[in-house]
């Protein structure tokens, strides 16, 4: 197979692009399949809005054919080219498309660097909105305007534009995936309630059981709801931990706590684990022979050879072959005691958007009285290379009159630290997934009204970790903003072109990290 070309994840090899096979096990074939995927996209968004007839139909295959190219998502090369060819199908249909080749877009060293920059931004973005479309949708909500600008987006991808012009759609789009965030954010508290505090335990109760990974909470909700009187255990893993904070979730006493630190140490995690496993979403790594029986994929996640769950016409999924092996192997014989990177036992999450500001008149006395200094956001994703313990070190640097809140995977290189507390609030505060970044942003924009100033002069510092393409557009909704001085590692971005970042960091003043010492010696003074 001819070799490939992507940079869009931090972990890309060299720090360049992978070319040969994907660092995160996506072979060259299933790359090739997902850039024909891209393009084919790109020509149904282009026909369709050459047209003015977008369709439902056409905007859920890009919403399916985003989220399925994200890092860790998708490696069955032959699912990939059958949503490819579903994609053209549809184009065929109704519009005449246009034929787009991958390698005159994005997909070759040989592009102008900061007009492949530039684009490859703006997908990246638009992959990570995906993702949080998909999920509102599984929960029955969908916006038109985000609707659209799926369509407008990946037209505008296949046209070209000024540095310029680029960097308006990169910013208009961040609005969108505010609006897109917003609309995840009713779709989960509507369904479930808004997250309330909840201390989560590490501990594996002897007994069958089930861990579910990635974001979906519908898909949480199902097998929690045919789990019931079973008599098997949930444990969440990853991004799924702040489920524990949602009503309607925590009410079924089987959720009984979370299995394992970050995703990226799987492979050694679930090396034979006494239960099944499913992933709803990102990030899966190919699966190791000694529990690779025992991981179920469902929705956009596929490998080959692993048991797909599919949902019925009625959006139903059938989790009974997951409890059937769940009894099967019957889970420890005695509780395990499970521990997080820093030796903790139990970690809490559950600082939702709504418990925070319905705390904020606490908050506000707080730092009136002198009691909160600084409010950190240590937020993002989590990742395999070394440097990523900036971090742990970050927060444990943090003074004990500041507040370090959290969203995302990153948070377990330091949830399970003891970091104190300040008044009733524990000093680390988890907000959610990375999605729930929109709650911080509603609590930093109601901070800034609170104290008559705009967010940038609040004394609040932003450190961010990345590593897949959601974080992608929650940056460039940070930046939408107007956000400024956001330190963000562990590393620069493969796909920003010198210009581009230079263009970044004298608009928007953005750091790179250094080290904790001198990040917080910069910020705090
Ligand atoms: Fe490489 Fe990341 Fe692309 Fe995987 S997703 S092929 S690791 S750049």
């Amino acid at each position: 197979m001819e070799n490939m070309f992507c940079f869009q994840c931090e972990q890309t090899a060299r720090g360049t692009g992978c070319t040969a096979a994907g660092v995160c096990g996506k072979k060259a074939d299933t790359a090739h399949e997902q850039d024909v995927l891209t393009c084919e996209m790109i020509s149904l968004a282009t026909a369709a809005q050459k047209n003015n007839a977008t369709d439902e139909r056409a905007v859920d295959l890009i919403v399916d054919g985003l989220f399925t190219t994200i890092t860790n998502v998708n490696f069955d090369t032959a699912k990939v080219a059958k949503l490819a060819a579903e994609v053209k199908a549809e184009a065929e249909k109704y519009y005449s498309a246009v034929v787009l080749k991958p390698e005159d877009l994005f997909a070759s060293e040989s592009l102008n660097k900061d007009i492949r920059s530039l684009r490859s931004t703006l997908l990246f973005g638009m992959r990570g909105m995906a993702a949080y479309a998909h999920h509102a949708r599984a929960l029955g909500k969908r916006d038109a305007d985000v609707d659209a600008w799926f369509v407008k987006g990946m037209a505008e991808i296949g046209k070209e534009h000024s540095v310029d012009e680029w960097l308006g759609l990169l910013m208009e789009f961040g609005g969108v995936n505010l609006k897109c965030m917003a609309l995840l954010d009713a779709a989960n508290t509507g369904a479930y309630g808004n997250p309330v505090p909840a201390q989560v335990p590490l501990t594996i109760e002897k007994g069958p059981f089930i861990v579910i990974s990635g974001h979906d909470l519908h898909d949480l909700k199902m097998l929690l709801e045919q789990t019931d009187g079973t008599g098997v255990n949930v444990y969440t893993h990853g991004e799924m931990l702040p489920a524990h904070g949602y009503p309607e979730l925590k009410k079924h006493a089987q959720l009984k706590g979370n299995f394992g630190t970050a995703w990226q140490n799987q492979q050694k995690e679930f090396e034979g684990i006494p239960a099944p496993v499913l992933f709803t979403t990102n990030c899966l790594m190919p699966p190791k022979a000694g529990y690779a029986d025992r991981v179920y994929t469902t929705a956009v996640v596929q490998y080959p050879e692993l048991t797909h769950i599919e949902a019925d016409a009625n959006g139903h999924k059938d989790f009974s072959a997951l409890i059937a092996q769940a009894k099967s192997l019957g889970g420890y014989a005695e509780d395990k005691n499970l521990t997080g990177i820093n030796g903790g036992t139990t970690v809490t999450t559950g600082y939702g958007r709504q418990t925070v500001l319905d705390n904020a008149g606490a908050i506000i006395d707080a730092v009136k009285a002198g009691a909160i200094k600084h409010f950190f956001l240590v937020g993002g994703c989590d990742g395999a290379k070394p440097g990523r313990n900036y971090y742990t070190e970050f927060v444990k640097q943090t003074p004990k009159d500041t507040v370090v809140l959290t969203v995302a995977c990153g948070k377990f290189r330091f949830n399970d630290l003891d970091a104190g507390a300040i008044g009733p609030f524990p000093r680390i505060l988890d907000m959610g997934q990375c999605n729930d970044s929109y709650g911080a942003v509603q609590v930093a924009l109601a901070l800034a009204g609170a104290f008559n100033c705009g967010v940038n002069e609040l004394p609040l510092s932003l450190v961010l970790s990345w590593y897949e393409q959601k974080a992608v557009c929650v940056l460039l909704t940070l930046l939408s903003l107007g956000i400024k001085n956001i330190y963000i590692g562990p590393s620069a971005p493969a796909f920003f072109s010198d210009t581009v970042l230079n263009v970044l960091v004298e608009k928007f003043s953005i750091h790179l990290i250094t080290t904790p010492e001198e990040d917080l010696k910069a910020i705090l003074g």
